[in-house]
């Protein structure tokens, strides 16, 4: 469904991402994972279009859109949640989906739609509540219930259990492989390797800007060199 062809980003001097070729199957839940600064955000930027490649290219469904926009790709079917957060804490939770979804559903569905969404999320009983006023986690669910309010094809999500409990972190896998059972291709960057055992059928390690390694967790936890690069990342602090 995605595939990336020798995609590279500099910023100045800084090579980001270094020649990525990088595939997702369509039905997949793929992990990206790899130390600070390794590019995962950046690469999820060249994916969404909201940075241009210093060179190489992107296809989505097969299609070149190496030089569409961002709302090109969304309205292609992608969508994207972000590692900072962007709700809007002044309004209610059920007000922030509204948002997101009113100019796709018509009025006499749009509520049902909205509950339907909450109860996927677990925030039935937090509708009426500011969303600024909802816990860590509960932020990170409603990030994720706007990102797939629209039912994309594709779901990118960056670090969506950062700060999270071991507890919230279960539900949100359990989330994503209920969405992906649904048939939403998902791509996840992600630190915690209980969530990439439990969601993940596929991982890439990114390092350096470049591709490291790919496989299934057993291979990638196996892999010394992956080990390696870690421990290099705490010797380096
Ligand atoms: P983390 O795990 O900390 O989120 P990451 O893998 O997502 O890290 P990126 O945010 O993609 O890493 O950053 C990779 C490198 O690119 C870092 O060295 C960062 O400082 C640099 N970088 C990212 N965005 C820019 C930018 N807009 N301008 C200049 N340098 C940037
Ligand atoms: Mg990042």
């Amino acid at each position: 469904i995605l595939e990336t062809r020798a995609l590279n980003k500099r910023f100045g001097g800084l090579h980001v991402t270094n020649n990525v070729d990088f595939a997702l199957e369509e039905g997949e839940v793929h992990c990206l994972i790899g130390p600070n600064g390794a590019g995962k955000s950046t690469l999820f930027r060249l994916i969404l279009g909201e940075h241009a490649p210093s060179s190489g290219a992107i296809l989505f469904g097969g299609e070149d859109i190496t030089h569409l926009k961002s709302f090109q790709r969304i309205h292609r079917g992608m969508s994207v949640k972000f590692q900072v957060p962007g709700i809007f804490k002044a309004l209610s939770v059920r007000q922030n989906l509204e948002i997101a979804m009113q100019r796709h559903y018509e009025a006499a569905s749009l509520g049902e739609e909205i509950e339907k969404l909450l109860a996927f999320l677990n925030l039935s009983a937090d509708g009426g509540r500011l969303a600024g006023n909802l816990s860590h986690g509960q932020k990170q669910w409603l990030e994720i219930g706007m990102a797939i309010s629209l039912k994309p094809r594709l779901l990118l999500l960056d670090e969506p259990t950062a700060g999270m409990s071991p507890e919230e972190t279960h539900a949100t896998g359990e989330m994503i492989k209920r969405l992906n059972a649904e048939g939403m291709t998902v791509l996840a960057v992600e630190h915690d390797m209980a969530f990439v055992r439990q969601v993940a059928h596929k991982v890439t390690v990114l390092h350096l800007g470049r591709v490291f390694a790919q496989g299934t967790i057993d291979d990638i936890v196996a892999d010394e060199q992956v080990a390696a690069i870690y421990l290099g990342k705490t010797t380096a602090h």
